[in-house]
C-alpha cells in the first residue's frame, strides 16, 4: 500500500524542526500564533530584489539542516514530513479519482490532523481507510457549512488540528469551503493550503489549448435559458473558457455552447480524468453532439470542458490588408508575406502576422 513504510512526525518532532516559527500550545504541541501563518517549509519563490532577500535568508535559515534545494532564486523544502500545527485549518486536496495522486504533505497533514471536515465522510473513508488514517472526521458540506464554521472555530480555539477535504479535488473550487475558510480567517486563525489534484488544471495542463489566459466558469446554470445567457455573455471573451459538467447536462451544454460560440470553435472534452476511463477529446463545437452520441459510454462519468479563445476582431486598418496579404499567402511563405505586406502597408509587423495566421488557418479550413 502507498501508505506503508510512511514516518509521521510527532507533534513534538514537529516543534523542533528548522522552518516552523512556532510557540508551543497548552499541550506542549506546536501552534501558529493566531492571524499569523505558520513558517513550516512552504515554498518561497523570490522574484523582487527585496523578495529576493527573503528567499536568501529563508536559504540561510534552512540550511544547516540541509533542508532546503535551491534552485535559481527558488528555494524549496527537501521533503521532510511536514510539522503539522496546532489552532491551524489546514485546506487539503485530495485526488480527483486516482487514489496516488494525494500528495506526501496532504498525507503528514491528515494523519497529523485531530478533526478532517469532509464534505462526506463516506467518500472521505476511503480514502483514509486507505492510508491507514484514523482521524476523527466531521461532515461539512454545503448546507451545513457556516454553522459548522462556529464548531471548527471552537476547535482551533482549543489547539485543535484541523484538515478540510472535499469529495474530490481542491476545496473550495466549485465545492464547500470557501465560507469556513473565511470564517476562520477573520476570527484570526491561520489556514494553510495543501495543494494537489483539482480537475480544472488536470484539464488545462492535458488540453493542448495553448491559451495563454483561461477563465474557469465552474459549472452553468441548470435551466436551458439561464445557461444560454450565461454563455452569451462569455461570447467574445478572448481567453479560453472552462467549464465543469456533470454527465445528465453534458449533451445540453455542448449544444448550447455550440449554438452560442459558434460550430467553429475548438473544445477539449477531458472525462474521467485519472480514471480507468480517462478521454480527452478535441473537437470543434459542432462536432461534439455527434461525438458524443457515438457511444453511450463517452456520456457517462465526469467532465471538464474547454472552449478555446474567441478570435479577436482585427482592428479595423488591419482587415483592409486582408486582400494584399491573403494574394502574398497564395503564393509566398508566411515570413516573406509578412515581411512584405509589412513593408507595404507599414502597420506594426506583429499584427501583421497574427492576421496572415488567421487567413491561413481560415484557407486550410
Ligand atoms: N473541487 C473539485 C476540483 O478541484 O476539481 C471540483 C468539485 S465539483 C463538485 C465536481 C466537478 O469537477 C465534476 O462535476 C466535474 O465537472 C469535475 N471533475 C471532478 N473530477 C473529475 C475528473 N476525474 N474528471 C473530469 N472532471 C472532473
Amino acid at each position: 500500500m502507498a501508505g506503508e513504510g510512511r514516518s509521521g512526525v510527532g507533534a513534538g518532532e514537529a516543534a523542533g524542526i528548522e522552518g516552523a516559527e512556532d510557540v508551543a500550545g497548552p499541550t506542549g504541541i506546536a501552534v501558529a500564533p493566531p492571524g499569523r501563518p505558520p513558517d513550516n517549509g512552504v515554498v518561497v519563490q523570490a522574484t523582487t530584489a527585496s523578495s529576493n532577500a527573503i528567499g536568501a535568508a529563508r536559504h540561510a535559515h534552512l540550511q544547516p539542516n540541509a533542508f532546503a534545494i535551491e534552485k535559481g532564486n527558488i528555494v524549496m523544502t527537501r521533503g521532510e514530513p511536514s510539522p503539522v500545527l496546532a489552532r491551524t485549518l489546514y485546506v487539503v486536496a485530495t485526488p480527483i479519482g486516482n487514489l496516488r495522486d494525494i500528495t506526501l504533505r496532504a498525507l503528514d497533514v491528515l494523519e497529523q490532523a485531530d478533526i478532517i471536515a469532509a464534505e462526506d465522510t463516506r467518500v472521505t473513508t476511503t480514502l483514509t481507510s486507505h492510508y491507514g488514517i484514523t482521524a476523527r472526521l466531521a461532515s461539512l458540506h454545503a448546507h451545513n457549512e457556516r454553522q459548522r464554521a462556529d464548531e471548527v472555530i471552537a476547535w482551533l480555539a482549543a489547539g485543535k488540528r484541523v484538515a478540510l477535504v472535499t469529495d474530490a479535488g481542491t476545496p473550495a473550487i466549485s465545492d464547500p469551503g470557501a465560507a469556513l475558510v473565511r470564517a476562520v480567517v477573520d476570527a484570526g486563525y491561520a489556514v494553510v493550503p495543501i495543494p494537489g489534484p483539482s480537475a480544472v488544471i488536470a484539464a488545462m495542463s492535458a488540453s493542448g489549448l495553448a491559451a495563454p489566459q483561461w477563465l474557469f466558469c465552474g459549472f452553468l446554470p441548470a435551466t436551458a435559458s439561464a445557461r444560454a445567457r450565461q454563455i452569451e455573455r462569455l461570447r467574445t471573451f478572448g481567453c479560453a473558457l472552462v467549464f465543469y459538467e456533470a454527465p445528465h447536462r453534458i449533451a445540453a451544454t455542448l449544444d448550447a455552447l455550440a449554438a452560442s460560440l459558434g460550430a467553429e470553435r475548438q473544445v477539449v472534452i477531458a472525462r474521467e480524468l485519472t480514471k480507468r476511463f480517462e478521454t480527452i477529446h478535441r473537437c470543434a463545437l459542432g462536432d461534439a453532439a455527434e461525438w458524443l452520441a457515438a457511444d453511450t459510454n463517452r456520456k457517462r462519468g465526469e467532465f471538464v470542458l474547454i472552449v478555446e479563445p474567441a478570435a479577436q476582431t482585427p482592428p479595423a486598418e488591419t482587415k483592409s490588408h486582408d486582400a494584399l496579404l491573403a494574394a502574398l499567402l497564395a503564393e509566398l511563405p508566411l515570413a516573406q508575406s509578412v515581411r512584405i505586406a509589412v513593408a507595404a502597408t507599414a502597420l506594426p509587423k506583429n499584427r501583421v502576422y497574427e492576421r496572415a495566421l488567421a487567413l491561413k488557418k481560415a484557407s486550410a479550413r
